[in-house]
């Protein structure tokens, strides 16, 4: 990440905002700005696929969810957060499971880039299909975002719920039932 380039930009948008400000108080912002953007997008320069790590194996084939994983994102529209909770769910293929810790570093991961709500939630997915082969992965992610609620349509408290599912989350309704009402007890609509 070129650090010099965020804080030569930040200073070009303070410049642009015309001479009625006080720059002289906003003159170490930018190398705050490029400081806080190399933490808030650190998931750009990490492999995502790398992160699900070591596999167990454990004959487990029952569900598996990790609920309420709260993360912070930026729209790749507005360049302003939102964030919310993400609930993911998998079905072991009966031999691999991983650690519970990276499913919530994944979505960390995922969420530190330039994002969209929608595309978050299924490579959430596809990753988790990719690496571990289970029988089914599904997520749920519900999100506020900046960029409805402080312009635009200044809609605050309105919620997008993106939801994605593969394997046996599409095939059979029973299993995606038990994980749907596993997770809605703490989706609040
Ligand atoms: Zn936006």
């Amino acid at each position: 990440m070129d650090l010099k380039k965020i804080e030569k930009g930040m200073e070009l948008i303070i410049e642009g905002l015309g001479k009625n400000i006080d720059r002289k108080k906003l003159k170490e912002t930018p190398k705050r700005v490029s400081r806080m953007y190399s933490e808030i997008f650190s998931g750009i320069e990490i492999d995502p696929k790398k992160i699900l790590g070591k596999i167990f194996k454990e004959e487990y084939n029952e569900l598996v969810l990790i609920k309420d994983i709260s993360f912070f994102s930026m729209c790749e529209h507005h360049f302003l957060p939102f964030f919310g909770k993400a609930h993911v769910a998998y079905l072991p293929d009966g031999n691999n499971v991983i650690g519970i810790s990276k499913i919530a570093r994944l979505v960390d991961v995922l969420s530190k880039r330039p994002q969209l709500q929608e595309r978050i939630t299924n490579q959430i997915v596809d990753i988790i299909m990719n690496v571990l082969t289970p029988q089914g992965a599904m997520a749920v992610i519900e999100a506020e975002h900046m960029c409805m609620i402080m312009r635009g349509i200044q809609k605050p408290g309105t919620k997008i719920v993106t939801s994605a599912m593969r394997g046996i989350f599409l095939r059979d309704l029973r299993t995606r039932a038990e994980a749907l009402s596993l997770i809605s007890s703490s989706i609040k609509m």
